[in-house]
């Protein structure tokens, strides 16, 4: 059960997406997965690196397209369990489409978003989750488009499980993602993992002042959807721990007609072998 390979990560010293990468190996140890059971889908920006640096399926794909990969191998073959990972860019600008119907489809994965509330890979750009007035090379003069809230629009769009979490806090991170791979459905986490190099801003002393703990917030119900969305606002977004989950949401393979019967990875491919080269012979 080592989720550990070889690949040494080439992402800044100090950046966020260290405890991810950490946060999911021990979190896939800890419920007893084996490597072949796990499938991890990565998208384009620094975090999509992600994919390679776990000993497991991999599939690194291209940007703002996480979700309709992992949502593919899920139906494909439901056996695997299926973790969707990237970047706040990835997922709510080019991706944001898929991640809305992604959520209210409700397919059994987990999709985790390390939000940096930056671009990172391309040298620090202004994302959909970066703050008004936050200035970047993209605006010298600071955005002037407000932060995307991101778990109000999750709570929006109908998800079943929604958590927030911050990337120094290993224990909880750990204990979320385990939480999410059990979910019955699509878990959507969403981790601070700031960009050491080019936000100064959302920095990890920043998060440490800034972040409500729902732990700490007296009679919170994970189960009471109002409630959760009143917290959210409340606080701006900024909370972390486990914030809504809806156990009997039916999942979408629950409510597929004839999923359960017949998996697709169960079909057998009753292709001729000289339709097959015929076919074949289009790619090369
Ligand atoms: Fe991490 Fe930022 Fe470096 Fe990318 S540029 S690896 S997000 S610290």
């Amino acid at each position: 059960k080592d989720f550990r390979n070889n690949v040494k990560p080439n992402w800044c010293p100090g950046c966020g997406d260290f405890s991810v990468q950490v946060a999911i190996q021990r979190a896939a140890a800890n419920i007893g997965l084996e490597p072949d059971d796990l499938t991890v889908v990565s998208g384009i920006g620094c975090s999509g690196r992600i994919s390679g640096y776990i000993n497991s399926y991999g599939f690194h794909g291209v940007h703002g397209r996480v979700l309709p990969i992992a949502q593919g191998v899920k139906m494909g073959n439901r056996d695997l369990t299926v973790i969707a990972a990237g970047g706040d860019g990835d997922g709510f600008a080019i991706g944001m489409g898929h991640t809305i119907h992604a959520i209210r489809r409700n397919i059994d994965l987990t999709y985790i978003v390390m939000d940096n509330q930056i671009y990172g890979l391309t040298k620090g750009q202004t994302s959909p989750r970066s703050d008004v007035g936050f200035k970047t090379k993209s605006t010298p003069k600071g955005s002037i488009e407000p932060n995307l809230s991101i778990m109000e629009m999750a709570l929006t769009a109908g998800a079943s499980f929604v958590a927030q979490s911050f990337s120094t806090d290993l224990k909880e991170l750990i204990s979320i993602i385990e939480q999410g791979i059990q979910h019955k459905g699509f878990s959507f986490i969403n981790v601070f993992s700031p960009c050491v190099t080019y936000n100064k801003v959302n920095t990890y002393d920043w998060f440490k002042e800034n972040l409500v703990d729902l732990n700490e917030i007296e009679k919170y119900d994970t189960e009471n959807r109002i409630m959760a969305m009143k917290t959210v606002m409340e606080n701006n977004g900024l909370v972390k721990g486990l914030i809504y989950q809806d156990k009997q949401k039916p999942s979408y393979q629950e409510l597929a007609y004839g999923y359960s019967e017949i998996p697709l990875n169960h079909f057998k491919l009753k292709l001729k072998e000289d339709k097959f080269n015929e076919l074949m012979a289009e790619f090369i």
